[in-house]
C-alpha cells in the first residue's frame, strides 16, 4: 500500500509521541516503555492500521506495536489514535529487515502478517515476509512458543508461505482456505482493510497460525 506521498507526513510522523524514533534503543526493554509487564504483539506492514488499533481496543492487557515503511500510510494509523486514543498501541515507521536491531530475543509473544505484499517476480522473493528469511528472524525475537498469523487473499503468496515452513522449525496450530466460512478461525476475526476490500470482492481468504518449536 502506497498512498500518493503526503506533504508534511514525514514532519508530522517526526513530531508524535505515538511513533517511537529510536526504536533500537528501546531492544529488550520494551515492556519499561509501556510501563507494565504485559506481553509484546506487533503487527508487521500495518498499513493503515485498523487491525491493530481494533485488536489494541479489545485487549487492554496486551502492548501493541504497528510497523510500518512509508509514513504517508503510517499517518492514517495515528489519525486513528485521535479519535480513539489508546495507551497499548505505538507505531514505529521502519523497514522489518531490521526488526532484530529493535527487540530482543523472545522479547516477543506474537506476530501479525497482514496481507503482505506478494512481491511476485523470482528474485524479489527474499522480500516476501513470510519467506524463510524473515521467518529466521522472527523465530530469534518471538519467545519460546510464541506464535505467527499470516493471512491473505493471494493464494500464490500463500503456497510460497507453506513451502518455506519445512525445517524451518515451525509447527502449523490452524490452517484454513477459506477464513471467512471456516467456523472455528472466523471466531474472533479482526478484519483489515485488504481483508475488507479483498473479501467483498468475493476472494476467499487463507490464513495459518504457526508457533516457534525452538
Ligand atoms: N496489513 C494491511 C492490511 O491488511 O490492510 C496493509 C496491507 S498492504 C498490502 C502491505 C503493507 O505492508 C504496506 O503498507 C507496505 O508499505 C507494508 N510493508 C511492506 N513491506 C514492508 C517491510 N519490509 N517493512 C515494513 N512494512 C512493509
Amino acid at each position: 500500500m502506497r498512498l500518493r506521498n503526503i506533504s508534511g507526513s514525514r514532519e508530522r510522523i517526526a513530531q508524535s509521541p505515538l511513533v517511537v524514533h529510536e526504536p533500537e534503543k528501546l531492544r529488550g526493554r520494551w515492556q519499561r516503555r509501556f510501563g507494565n509487564a504485559h506481553p509484546l504483539r506487533i503487527e508487521i506492514g500495518m498499513g493503515k492500521g485498523k487491525f491493530i488499533h481494533e485488536l489494541a481496543a479489545r485487549n487492554p492487557g496486551v502492548n501493541y506495536i504497528g510497523i510500518e515503511k512509508y509514513s504517508s500510510v503510517l499517518l492514517r494509523a495515528l489519525e486513528k489514535m485521535d479519535e480513539l486514543p489508546l495507551s497499548n498501541l505505538l507505531f514505529i515507521r521502519m523497514d522489518a529487515e531490521e526488526i532484530t536491531e529493535v527487540f530482543g530475543e523472545g522479547e516477543v509473544d506474537r506476530i501479525y502478517l497482514n496481507f503482505s505484499d506478494p512481491w511476485p517476480k523470482e528474485r524479489h522473493a527474499r522480500r516476501r515476509l513470510p519467506s524463510a528469511e524473515f521467518l529466521a528472524r522472527y523465530e530469534r525475537i518471538l519467545k519460546r512458543g510464541g506464535v505467527l498469523e499470516f493471512k491473505t487473499d493471494n493464494k500464490a503468496l500463500f503456497d510460497f508461505a507453506l513451502g518455506e515452513l519445512p525445517g524451518a522449525g515451525w509447527a502449523i496450530r490452524a490452517l484454513t482456505f477459506d477464513l471467512h466460512h471456516d467456523g472455528q478461525m472466523k471466531t474472533d476475526n479482526v478484519t483489515t482493510e485488504y481483508e475488507e476490500k479483498f473479501s467483498s470482492q468475493g476472494n476467499p481468504i487463507y490464513k495459518y497460525v504457526i508457533n516457534r518449536q525452538h
